[in-house]
């Protein structure tokens, strides 16, 4: 049988999920049930550069064997209601999916590093150019 998902505003632990949509196939195999899907998922990610939240989004792989039972597997199972566990496989999923150099834009600026403010919203008024008189010599010196 397929399953449509369609969630949104999941809390998985520490990940904030916007949506999650998608078809799951399910087949039965021996005592358990085979879980064969593609879903895409938004979560809240925090940008390196400039620690701005944005959301992100991922394309996940799902293919896990899920027990009748959670006696049977306390993570991968389908419950009474015939409802699937999907929250713990999804959140490992998605921890896996997640770059670890996320930025919310290949061109984001990033932060000045002087005053703080978010270069995207446009310049600060620093000078970047200004460099301390100190390391100016240390510069010359490595010439
Ligand atoms: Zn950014
Ligand atoms: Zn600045």
């Amino acid at each position: 049988m397929d399953l449509a998902v369609d969630e949104s505003h999941q809390v998985l632990g520490d990940l904030n999920v916007g949506f999650v949509r998608g078809t799951l196939r399910l087949t039965r195999a021996n005592r358990r049930v085979l879980v064969n899907g593609q879903l895409q998922v938004a979560v809240d990610a925090e940008c390196v550069r400039c620690l701005t939240t944005f959301q992100l989004k991922l394309d996940l792989h799902i293919e896990e064997l899920f027990a009748l039972s959670p006696s049977a597997d306390p993570v991968y199972f389908i419950d009474e209601g015939g409802w699937l566990n999907l929250l713990q496989p999804l959140r490992e999923q998605i921890l896996l999916a997640v770059p670890i150099h996320l930025v919310c834009r290949p061109d984001c600026k990033g932060l000045c590093s002087q005053c703080g403010q978010n270069l995207n919203d446009g310049p600060c008024g620093c000078d970047a150019d200004k460099i301390d008189p100190r390391l100016a010599a240390l510069k010359t010196l490595l010439q």
